[in-house]
């Protein structure tokens, strides 16, 4: 089958082209390296809907994060994902960082951007927990928080159930042009592709493109808190930005943990490593903005790579090669500019080219979840008398049932790890972090796709939990 368009990477960018485009009667397919989408630098980040009013006015990233910003309410309705507008407050320590703010406040004046300029006492009212050294902050109401791994998986999910063919577990390696479009991998035609592999759009570029750009990975690492106290801090609170970026941040999610990080490091594209030396660093700095952070509620630590390009800003364009287009250098505020981006892709470069026409029967909305723990205690009894499963927990952290477990594989965009089932329904997200419900996950897993256990993998392919049969355990 030859494809009008064929995206390259699944993380945020590409999914969000892909359900862009699957609005239209045009066949579009994606090909993933990875066994899952979103598994990337879109599954560790700040997970912040920034509100734009810091990147540098008339940049790419300026105008796609402030219009992307925007999009979220009614996008994440139709999708079904968590999104929460909670504000960010950027901090002043002294007077330095207060004259900083007020040059942030005119920036955002002409990004369009609403802000506030608060006083310390007026801070204390919204955020009693700050830390003595806070002087001044600046208010942005528009941010918010979201749940970025479902963001990515539900974007996915909607694009295939109106009609996008997803390859998961097809690296690129080589494209060709030819007269009559593109051939990648010797298998897949295509009359256009769209270069969206993040960190590696600089190889994916080059493989069809002389060098005209590089992504320059920088490590950001990360602690996770429990959720203990939902009124620990209200808002994402930053410190004022550096050359490095925004740095350190405290923000609740839309989980109720908190997380706090992240640091800037340049590293290797696949070093995914913490070090206690840059998580004290972290643990220091977060002390800077607010008072006694519970640090003996840390759940977890990670790490996420920007795909940093060497100019500071998106490049969205064609390249060199007609009817190749590089989406890449996305780093923050990627996730935030994520559906402008796709916007600017689908309207101003590929519909440009031919003007493909609305399909009739485009549903823009993801078929219903059910979250038992959401709802009343009478809505669960009817639930868990039409199916039993929904009354089973299997994390008992997160409240997750075996039912609601056993509906995610049935999706269109089902997960296949340990992981890809972590990111969706939180199984071993909790305290716990799947010391409890991990062995009944695999089960699960291994039932459904008809695998021995030893075939679960935690994450991508061959990270296998159980190395081999012990006393009868695959005979379930
Ligand atoms: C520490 C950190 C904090 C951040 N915080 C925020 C934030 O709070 N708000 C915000 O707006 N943005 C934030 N960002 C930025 C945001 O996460 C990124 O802009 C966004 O995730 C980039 O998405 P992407 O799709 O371009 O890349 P990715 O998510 O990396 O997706 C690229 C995909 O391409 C695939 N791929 C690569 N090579 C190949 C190949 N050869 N064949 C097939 N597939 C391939 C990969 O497997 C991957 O799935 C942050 C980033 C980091 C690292």
């Amino acid at each position: 089958m030859k494809y009008d368009v064929i995206i390259i990477g699944a993380g945020v960018i590409g999914s969000c082209i892909a359900r862009g485009l699957s609005k239209y009667n045009m066949k579009v397919a994606v090909l993933e390296k990875n066994n899952d989408v979103g598994n990337e630098t879109s599954n560790a980040n700040s997970a912040i809907i920034h509100s734009g009013y810091d990147p540098e006015c008339g940049t790419l990233k300026a105008k796609l994060n402030v219009e992307g910003n925007a999009m979220f309410d009614a996008l994440c309705k139709e999708l079904d994902v968590r999104f929460q507008r909670i504000g960010s407050i950027t901090l002043a320590l002294d007077d330095k960082d207060i004259e900083t703010l007020k040059m942030l406040q005119k920036r955002a004046q002409q990004n369009k951007v609403q802000t506030t300029l608060l006083n310390r006492e007026e801070l204390l009212k919204i955020e009693p927990h700050l830390s003595q050294h806070v002087k001044a902050g600046l208010l942005a109401e528009t941010a918010g928080i979201i749940d970025p791994f479902n963001f990515c998986v539900h974007l996915m999910e909607n694009a295939i159930d109106n009609g996008v063919d997803l390859f998961l577990n097809t690296q690129v390696t080589s494209i060709v042009k030819r007269e009559d479009g593109f051939l990648i991998n010797h298998q897949f035609q295509a009359d256009m592709v769209i270069n969206c592999a993040g960190l590696y759009g600089d190889e994916i570029n080059e493989m069809i493109n002389p060098k005209t750009f590089e992504i320059i990975p920088r490590k950001g690492e990360y602690l996770v808190l429990d959720h203990f106290d939902n009124a620990f801090v209200k808002h994402t609170l930053f410190l004022v930005p550096s050359d490095k970026g925004k740095g350190v941040l405290i923000s609740p999610t839309t989980s109720h943990n908190f997380l706090i990080g992240p640091s800037a490091e340049i590293c290797s594209k696949d070093d995914k490593d913490t070090d206690k030396i840059t998580i004290n660093e972290i643990k220091r700095t977060a002390s800077l903005m607010v008072e006694n952070i519970p640090f003996h509620q840390v759940i977890r630590t990670f790490a996420g790579i920007r795909p940093t390009p060497k100019n500071h800003d998106f490049i969205i364009e064609e390249s060199q090669t007609k009817n190749f287009i590089n989406v890449v250098g996305i780093e923050s505020p990627g996730l935030a500019s994520s559906p402008a981006i796709a916007k600017k892709v689908i309207e101003e470069i590929i519909l440009k080219k031919k003007n493909y026409t609305l399909k009739e029967n485009y549903d823009p909305y993801v078929k219903p979840y059910i979250h038992i723990h959401e709802l009343s205690f009478e809505e669960r009894k009817k639930w868990i008398e039409k199916n039993k499963d929904y009354g089973e927990i299997v994390c008992k952290c997160e409240k997750i049932s075996k039912g609601e477990i056993l509906d995610c594989l049935q999706r269109s965009c089902p997960p296949h790890s340990i992981k890809a089932l972590k990111k969706r329904l939180r199984v071993g997200f909790g305290k716990c972090q799947g010391g409890m419900c991990q062995s009944i996950a695999m089960h699960l897993l291994a039932n459904y796709y008809k695998k021995n256990l030893n075939e679960i993998s935690y994450d991508s392919l061959n990270s296998y939990i159980l190395c081999d049969e012990l006393k009868g355990a695959n005979k379930q």
